[in-house]
């Protein structure tokens, strides 16, 4: 059709933050760091490791990606807009989880509802849109309940 108006362009979908999880990907992951000598892991990955008794070598440290399956340990629905740099548009309350796992690591994380959650839940890494402005869509990774 000649002369439609909103052309609808495919918004770029854009990671808020850089580095935090692998992408573009289908199945998004996390990126964090482990120290090669103690095995601690860090997320997001750190330049040297958190673990107080160990030595604070670069060297140690290596990037690994996290599982994309955890199990939910705790949560709490958020009625106030997130701070910086997280923004979300339109605002609504959302979800917020603290989610175990299999590496150690405890990761905070949105969950992508509302609804039906519970702890000990499994969840499962996902990528949400937090706001778009003309060009892109600004997207950071959150935890979907996964299916039983
Ligand atoms: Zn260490």
């Amino acid at each position: 059709m000649a002369g439609e108006p909103s052309a609808k362009k495919e918004k770029k979908r854009v990671p808020l933050v850089e580095g935090l999880f692998t992408w573009p990907s289908n199945q998004p992951a996390l990126i964090a760091s482990r120290c090669k000598k103690c095995g601690a892991v860090a997320f997001p990955k750190a330049a040297y490791c958190p673990n107080p008794d160990c030595e604070k070598d670069p060297q140690n440290m290596e990037v690994i990606q996290l599982s994309r399956r955890g199990k939910l340990w705790s949560w709490t629905i958020q009625f106030y807009s997130p701070p910086p740099p997280f923004k979300m548009e339109p605002f609504k309350p959302y979800a917020i989880g603290m989610v175990d796992l299999p590496e150690g690591v405890r990761v905070l994380g949105m969950l992508t509802t509302t609804e039906n959650i519970k702890c000990d839940m499994e969840v499962e890494l996902t990528v949400g849109k937090l706001y778009e402005d003309g060009e892109n869509e600004y997207i950071t990774w959150m935890w979907k309940p996964v299916e039983k």
